[in-house]
């Protein structure tokens, strides 16, 4: 399988090194598994990363210890990593491992270590009489994949590609009375075909009214001539998630299905129109919600424009609303500005409570000079 080289993953190291350095923090425990394999390429289910200013401590356990080896002296070898095996438990081997620091801020990610496991922590430490503390860190890996390095940007191009060819190929045979849920499964099997490790998510085939929910799980109906039908796949390459929309017709659309598919299709346009350096992610959004305003429509978008993509299907920049209030549930400001190396999908849709919905989504990188649209298909509204 593809990996980062392990000069990539020594830029990665020292960039969080500077942001620990910045936070005087002595070393930062990563529990998020998309963090570790950011850092380590290590794509098992299990393992924590500490990393300090000079070491990186990996824990896993035995199932991993092997696997691990395999990649001594090979280009993608995660450069610094010291095996720390678990014997009995993660969190005594990484209270174990602390310990043994003797004292210093210890960072660990918020939004990924339960209470329960840091009140364990905690009082582990404490026990021990250690003077190392607990300090709580937001995002502080995951800031540093909002931009992708060179490699991620080849492997997404590359999936991106991919994921082009098998959504060209089912446009043009999908396939009127059989039901939603038989082609959604034959588009998870040309995911495979094409290389991809697995769906980034379950595919949504939502046809005739069932399109007015964003979010439809494929079911029992069949496509049947009048319909529009929305596809919505993405896939897993060499780690890393795409993700693609189209709406068809089955049959000659009728005039108001041409009307809101025209419509969400200008939204998209005029969304990937406002893409480019240090531009707003809120204006991004404006540009797509505003066109389909103008179009009566406000009401019948009810989510983003889009979401980061990257190791996960949904991560930031999150292309929505200026918050218009100050809360947790809030977008905030500090983060609005786009920049170079982001990857994120634009999104548009207008869904119609009883009879249906368009969404159109391509993934997008920002480039130095404006936007690249990295998926390739054709947003004609296509008769089947
Ligand atoms: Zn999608
Ligand atoms: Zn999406």
């Amino acid at each position: 399988m593809t990996q980062a080289p392990s000069d990539t993953l020594s830029r990665r190291h020292a960039a969080i090194r500077r942001q620990l350095a910045a936070r005087e923090l002595d070393a930062l425990v990563v529990t998020s598994l998309p963090n570790v394999f950011y850092l380590t390429n290590f794509t098992g289910s299990a393992a924590i990363v500490v990393l300090t200013a000079a070491d990186l401590f990996f824990v896993t356990d035995f199932r991993y210890v092997a696997a691990l080896e395999r990649t001594r002296g090979t280009a993608s070898q995660c450069p610094g990593l010291e095996l720390v095996r678990v014997d009995r438990s993660y969190d005594e081997a990484l209270a174990f491992l602390l310990a043994g620091m003797s004292q210093g801020r210890v960072g660990f990610e918020a939004a990924h270590l339960t209470v329960a496991r840091h009140q364990w922590l905690g009082s582990a430490l404490a026990r021990g009489g250690s003077g190392v503390s607990l300090v709580p860190t937001d995002g502080l890996v995951e800031q540093a994949r909002v931009r992708k390095d060179p490699f991620e940007i080849a492997m997404l191009r590359e999936a991106a590609a991919r994921l082009s060819a098998v959504a060209t190929r089912t446009l043009q045979d999908v396939p009127r009375g059989r039901t939603e849920r038989d082609v959604a499964w034959a588009i998870e099997a040309r995911l495979r075909d094409a290389g991809f490790e697995k769906p980034a998510f379950d595919t949504i085939v939502a046809s005739g009214p069932n399109a007015a929910l964003p979010h439809a799980q494929p079911g029992e109906r069949r496509l049947i001539e009048g319909d529009l039908v929305v596809l919505d796949f993405g896939g897993v390459y060499a780690s890393y998630c795409v993700d693609l929309t189209r709406t068809v017709s089955i049959g000659a659309p009728a005039p108001r299905a041409r009307d809101v598919y025209a419509a969400v299709l200008e939204a998209h346009d005029q969304a990937i129109a406002a893409v480019g350096p240090g531009r707003s992610r809120f204006d991004i959004d404006a540009a797509a919600r505003d066109t389909l305003g103008r179009h009566g429509l406000a009401e019948a978008f009810g989510h983003g424009t889009g979401h980061g993509l990257g190791i996960e299907v949904h991560e930031a920049p999150r292309i929505t609303r200026r918050a218009t209030s100050a809360g947790p549930a809030g977008a905030s400001d500090a983060d609005e500005r786009v920049a170079a190396g982001m990857v994120f999908t634009i999104e548009p849709g207008a869904y119609i409570p009883g009879w249906g919905g368009v969404r159109i989504e391509d993934d997008v990188l920002v480039t130095d000079e404006g936007v690249e649209v990295l998926t390739e298909v054709t947003t004609e509204l296509l008769e089947i």
